[in-house]
């Protein structure tokens, strides 16, 4: 298995066919790595750095690739690792270091969370942006776009990076040893984001919320299950991660009604085939729409046990008027 997180996904991804052709032509100067998960684009900064200094064209496996997947390799420098705010004082000193030249005469910079420079240092960047040195190119890692100066953004070609297909994020993570029930979890709930993915499937508590709303959902039945169900869901730690993920199982039990060949509602198929043979495709639909009120309603810090007990009333109703 490579070392690479989501190298297969990202080896076929329009991004990646972008960056390849750019590094055989040669690179450009800078590039803003768009991408909503950030473990994600880190990986592909790797991925291409990879194929810039590689010998064998993108091997992974070489003494140039291992230095820079385990983030060792001289000329590619990693910025705000940490993923903060970058202050002037930071994009001082990594200014002061690009005139310096690489072992290799070629450097890549990959910074981190570039949209978490605030202005001032954006600014002091920006001339090192309009004239960087020869063979210097710097990959800025952006999860929100508006997080750049406008002329910051002009300066750097824009690549975009997909989210990811949840089955391919199910099977790598199958790949990394994670349990059949895990990985499907975690990839149900990741938003095509594997970095959320893997977070998920490494927090037991999440697992937890997840095992408990589909036993909920599952248990419901008659007003005496509200009452009984009701104080477990208000006791959890985080009640608006439980409603999400509530949401999150509903909405596959609702994918799993038209698609029974999905695989990740297989792997979930204990919960979500049940759950969609005891709700009818209305009912679903119309517990989706309540949970989402009740959510957006609990983010504003109403009364909690009566938005819950409220919303395991309503979601038994609508089960049994839309049989
Ligand atoms: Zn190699």
């Amino acid at each position: 298995m490579s070392e690479l997180a989501f190298e297969k996904s990202l080896k076929a991804s329009r991004a990646f066919e972008i960056m390849l052709a750019d590094i055989k032509k040669g690179l450009g100067h800078a590039y803003r790595i768009v991408c909503a998960d950030s473990d994600l684009a880190d990986s592909f900064c790797l991925l291409v750095a990879a194929n810039a200094f590689c010998p064998n064209g993108g091997c992974l496996e070489c003494v140039e690739c291992r230095k820079v997947l385990h983030k060792t390799h001289a000329d590619v420098l990693h910025f705000n690792l940490e993923r903060t705010d970058i202050k002037k004082d930071d994009v001082l000193e990594l200014i002061s270091t690009v005139n310096m030249r690489g072992l290799s005469g070629r450097k890549i910079y990959v910074i981190h969370r570039a949209d978490l420079m605030n202005a001032t240092s954006q600014n002091k960047f920006l001339k090192t942006l309009e004239e960087p040195p020869e063979n210097v190119t710097f990959l800025l890692q952006v999860e929100n776009e508006l997080g750049l100066l406008e002329t910051v953004r002009s300066r750097c070609s824009a690549i975009f990076i997909d989210r990811v297909d949840e089955k391919e994020i199910y099977e790598e993570l199958l790949n990394m040893g994670k349990d059949e029930h895990i990985a499907a979890v975690a990839a149900a709930c990741s938003d095509g984001m594997p970095g959320k993915a893997l977070a998920i499937a490494e927090s037991q508590d999440y697992i937890a919320y997840y095992d408990a709303a589909a036993s909920l959902l599952c248990r419901l039945n008659k007003s005496s299950d509200v009452v009984e169900l009701s104080p477990a869901v208000q006791a959890m730690k985080d009640p608006n991660v439980f409603l999400d993920v509530l949401s999150i199982i509903v909405r596959d039990a609702l994918v799993f009604k038209h698609d029974p060949n999905n695989t990740i509602a297989k792997a979930l198929n204990a919960d979500i085939g049940a759950l969609s043979e005891k709700f009818s495709d209305r009912a679903l639909a119309e517990i989706l729409t309540q949970i989402n009120a009740v959510r957006k309603k609990t983010s504003l810090n109403v009364n909690l046990q009566a938005s819950i007990d409220n919303l395991l009333f309503c979601m038994l109703e609508v089960k049994h008027k839309w049989q």
